[in-house]
């Protein structure tokens, strides 16, 4: 397997990987493949609804809350929130703390109306900005954050409480990384490409409480409630994709689920962060210590042409997607939850190499 640190699509467990090769042609001897059945069949219906219970399971999801697949990937949930969530005389309120964060604002502006609540941008969102409960009006619709900052490798530690403001997080990149309180979330969204398997699946967990708010004039594929009346089967699902989320989640129960996983990110993580702090600042990383990611380690080195040379040398030693982000540069690894601790072991072993070397 390659030294996959791509940040998204990104890698997935060899033995996911495994089981599907197996099951594209013969699923369950029906003697088609997964992606052959009718979505309707018995033997889908049971993959879907077996994603569904192994994601509540392994996230303690209550049940007032729905689970959802959806597609058009975590991008089309920058419209739909707003849409369905956003009333008129309300205003939705933006946490901005990567380029996600002002995707999802900017969505939102063409909905209705919109406020900046706290904001790092000035500082190259190094940081997640400071952010206070108080200065939220009582009248607003919801408080919107992105939990991890896939570009710029910053994440929340703690989350802002949801009793006065409906709290929808974007998790996209840090979803099933971490153990969680749900309750503390109104609404979650991920696309899957990340820790939930292929991009195509959408998943979003949502207060059933909300859906009340959405309105019978949207689009039927753009309201929440087409989705929870019909188990996310009013359409045909992407089925391949669900079937692939239904393996990352049995692989993740497998691994003792989520404070499991939790400790060995946190240790991967470590690995990377240790050898940077001890560089002497030949590696400088870009996000401050107190919001650094466990998932997307972003850093530097002293000049870009030392950063282009480290890429080059990283290329030709087997590590994939190390570069930074078009819009920071740099060099960016992505740790997600498929990405064994021996390749990050095996990257810390270049790094320190590469310092020794220059
Ligand atoms: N939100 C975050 C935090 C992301 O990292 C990404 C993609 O990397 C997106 C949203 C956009 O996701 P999609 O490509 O599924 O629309």
């Amino acid at each position: 397997r390659a030294l996959n640190f791509n940040a998204g699509p990104a890698a997935l467990p060899v033995e996911v990987l495994k089981e599907a090769e197996q099951n594209l042609l013969n699923f369950s001897n029906t003697g088609m493949g997964i992606m052959e059945l009718s979505h309707r069949s018995k033997e889908y219906q049971a993959v879907h609804d077996q994603a569904i219970a192994l994601l509540r399971k392994l996230m303690a999801i209550p049940d007032d809350y729905e689970v959802l697949f959806i597609q058009g990937g975590a991008s089309l949930q920058f419209s739909m929130v707003p849409m369905n969530l956003l009333g008129r005389g309300q205003a939705a309120h933006y946490v901005l703390s990567g380029s996600w964060s002002d995707k999802a604002l900017k969505e939102a502006d063409k909905i209705g109306e919109t406020v900046i609540a706290a904001s790092s941008k000035d500082q190259k969102y190094r940081f997640i900005p400071a952010y206070s409960q108080d200065d939220i009006p009582d009248n607003a619709a919801y408080l919107h954050i992105t939990s991890n900052n896939t570009i710029y490798g910053t994440q929340w530690k703690t989350f802002p409480s949801n009793k006065k403001t409906p709290l929808v997080a974007d998790m996209s990149s840090d979803i099933l990384s971490r153990s969680l309180e749900v309750e503390q979330f109104d609404l979650i969204y991920a696309g899957a490409q990340k820790n939930l398997g292929p991009s195509g699946v959408t998943v979003v967990i949502i207060r059933k409480e909300l859906l009340e708010r959405s309105s019978e004039n949207l689009p039927t594929m753009l309201n929440y409630n087409t989705f929870a009346n019909d188990n996310s089967l009013y359409n045909t699902p992407p089925t391949l994709a669900i079937y692939l989320l239904s393996l990352v989640l049995k692989w993740a129960d497998k691994q003792g689920g989520l404070q499991q996983i939790e400790n060995t990110n946190e240790k991967k993580a470590k690995t990377l962060y240790d050898i940077i702090d001890e560089s002497e600042g030949f590696y400088i990383g870009h996000a401050h210590k107190d919001s650094r990611s466990r998932m997307n380690v972003t850093f530097n080195l002293h000049s870009a042409d030392l950063s282009k040379e480290f890429l080059q040398q990283a290329k030709e030693a087997g590590f994939v997607g190390l570069g930074g982000h078009r819009s920071i540069g740099g060099c960016r690894a992505s740790i997600y939850n498929a990405v064994p601790e021996q390749h990050v072991e095996k990257l810390a072993a270049f790094m320190k190499a590469f310092k020794n070397k220059n």
